[in-house]
């Protein structure tokens, strides 16, 4: 037998949320916090011209796409740099920083594939529980020491769906020294709504260790294309440029990605449909009786401790697929309102049990 690397038997894999259907055939995925929207018109078009070409290698560099979310967010060419989805970014990041030896620092729970990626990298996961369902910022400075080579922000919160605001994600990246990497994953940023949550890329100018990570995944309805991007200072994004595999970000996800950034207006108002969905959803939860904290993303977060895989029966009995995280809760995704409404019928017959 080949030797292959410890770490092979002890990190957790990574779970993909599941499709359920119910006896009738009813079936909702609401466990990947993808969008629910078809394709536009447009993109699938983009995609089918692509596809005439895809006997040859894609551009290596992404020139068009690079330009393309350069312009769409008035930052220099220089600043981006591309992965196929931003969880392969995350993971560029971390190759581009991680030694044997240094340290991640990340709240917990937070999104699954943190501790995946540091293992992978060879850089070991310090995690900072969640203070209710917040991520602790004093506890996360303190837990920063001359190992740490980077601290991975997830706002909102993926499962939670609660965001950092302004004033103390401005006093934690003060705190955090220059040589400490931060990435802000704003894999939902399109979703905030809150005001005092900020846009990371207003923040990035005068500080060269803050990383925003964004995707086309969620909002922009691409996740079986695999795109996303980093914008930081000239300096990490070279680095990352450095870390990517040659060719990863393929043609028609560039293509794609490029035409979606032209039918903006149309992905944009899809999200605001969802969002106006989360707040139905949310409040609809909280007349049945749940505790659901305020969530900034196109997710809710139901703590259920012990109740949390009972919970996700119950509802994949009802077609419901949601994602739960066995003894501490279940995320359930904004999905059309006939999904909603199943899930919250599946919730409100949960509610009522004994
Ligand atoms: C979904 C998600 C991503 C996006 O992953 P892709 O690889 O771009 O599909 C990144 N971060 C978080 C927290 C997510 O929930």
């Amino acid at each position: 037998m080949p030797r292959f690397r410890q770490i092979l038997d002890t990190m957790a894999p990574y779970k993909p949320g599941k499709a359920v259907a119910a006896p009738d055939g009813r079936s909702y995925k609401l466990s990947s916090n993808e969008s629910p929207y078809d394709p536009l018109p447009s993109v699938v078009e983009a995609i089918a011209e692509g596809a005439r070409h895809i006997n040859r290698y894609p551009d290596p560099g992404a020139i068009k796409l690079t330009e393309a979310i350069a312009e769409r967010h008035g930052v220099p060419f220089g600043h981006v740099a591309l992965g196929p989805g931003s969880v392969t970014v995350a993971q560029e990041l971390l190759e581009a920083v991680g030694e044997p030896g240094s340290e991640v620092v990340y709240a917990w729970r937070s999104f699954e594939a943190y501790p995946l990626l540091a293992d992978l990298a060879g850089v070991t996961s310090v995690r900072v529980p969640l203070a209710g369902e917040d991520h602790d910022l004093d506890t996360m400075a303190e837990a920063i020491n001359d190992r740490t080579r980077l601290v991975f922000l997830c706002n909102p919160n993926n499962p939670t769906g609660t965001a950092i605001r302004r004033r103390a994600l401005e006093a934690f990246l003060d705190r955090v020294p220059e040589d400490v990497l931060v990435v802000l994953d704003e894999a939902y940023h399109e979703y905030v709504r809150d005001d005092d949550v900020p846009d990371g890329l207003s923040l990035y100018r005068d500080r060269p260790n803050l990383c925003v990570t964004r995707t086309f995944s969620k909002a922009y309805g691409l996740a079986g294309l695999r795109v996303g991007y980093m914008i930081a200072q000239e300096p990490v994004a070279a680095a990352v440029r450095k870390t990517i595999v040659p060719f990863a970000v393929n043609h028609l996800a560039q293509v794609a990605a490029i035409a979606s950034l032209q039918a903006e207006d149309e992905l944009l108002e899809r999200v605001e449909r969802v969002v106006k969905e989360r707040t139905r959803v949310r409040e609809a939860l909280i007349g049945q009786g749940w505790t659901v904290p305020p969530t900034e993303a196109n997710f809710v977060w139901l703590r259920l401790g012990e109740r949390t895989l009972d919970f996700a029966a119950a509802c994949a009995e009802e077609g419901v697929a949601v994602r739960p995280f066995a003894g501490e809760g279940a995320r359930v995704s904004i999905g059309d309102p006939e999904a909603n409404d199943a899930f919250l019928a599946a919730a409100k017959a949960f509610s009522a049990r004994p």
